[in-house]
């Protein structure tokens, strides 16, 4: 039985928009604990296969299972949330007004339903999370810091900070590393190492020399199918990702 092994599991999810097949038999298996990369050419259906794990587009056919037991077509978009898959889109979406600090014990209101020092402050335990988190995020110097004063990088550390907030199992990121700085980008994988393991992560990237730090698996997508999987030396030699990257 192999249904231990896997965070994240679908079999031949298909979906179309006005007859045109985005999802055409897509197979994932992902395994906890795993950072996995996903790349693939535009219009390859990464965007469109992360909508239907969170719950936004709702596949016409297959399978979708989160766990071993949880069939996530039966849930909508904030229910997926709530059960701990949480969502990074490109661009940062956090708070700029507000200070580090507000912006994740804002994360956590949100998730709990309540503003924790509105009413009686940060429990010890959320005192404990919000330090490790911001030790992950490399902001530990930044709490008071108002966050549209921070750099690119930062804020899209920060709002990842923000869905570690919310104890996520699974973890969807688009593009994390898109306008950063080179220095940014390293301290980014170093940050996403120390998340592998703790967390399963799902990273649709294209700068490969980020892939190459962070990841030992990836799967190509291409026409709403894998057509590749393995390690990027693998998947950069195999002559059908070559040939969909150069060819077409
Ligand atoms: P990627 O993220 O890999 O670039 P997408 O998932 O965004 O690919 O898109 C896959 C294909 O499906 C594209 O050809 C896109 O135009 C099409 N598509 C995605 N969403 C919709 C939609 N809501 N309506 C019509 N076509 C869509």
């Amino acid at each position: 039985d192999t249904s231990h092994g896997r965070i994240l599991y679908l079999e031949d999810v298909r979906v179309s928009f006005d007859g045109f097949k985005a999802i055409n038999g897509l197979n994932l298996d992902i395994a906890p604990g795993e950072l996995r990369c996903i790349i693939g050419p535009n219009g390859a259906g990464k965007t469109t296969m992360m909508d239907i794990i969170t719950g936004k587009t709702r596949p016409d056919s297959g399978t979708v299972f989160f766990g071993s037991t949880i069939d996530l077509l039966r849930y909508k978009e904030p229910e997926i949330a709530a059960l701990g898959i949480g969502r990074k889109f490109q661009k940062p979406t956090v708070f700029e007004e507000l200070t580090v600090f507000e912006n994740l014990e804002l994360a956590l209101a949100t998730h709990k339903g309540v503003w924790p020092s509105m009413t009686f402050g940060l429990n010890g335990e959320q005192k404990d999370r919000l330090a490790e988190v911001l030790q992950t995020i490399h902001l530990k110097d930044s709490v008071r810091r108002r966050s549209g004063d921070l750099s690119h990088g930062q804020k899209q550390w920060l709002e990842i900070g923000m869905l570690l907030m919310q104890e996520p199992k699974l973890l969807l990121l688009d593009e994390p590393v898109a306008g950063m700085t080179d220095e940014e980008t390293a301290r980014t994988a170093e940050l996403f190492l120390s998340l592998k393991g703790k967390h399963s992560l799902m990273v649709v990237e294209h700068d490969m020399s980020f892939i190459r730090a962070i990841s030992e698996k990836v799967t190509v997508l291409c026409d709403g199918a894998v057509l590749a999987e393995g390690t990027l030396d693998q998947v950069q030699a195999d002559e059908r990702v070559i040939e969909v990257y150069l060819g077409r």
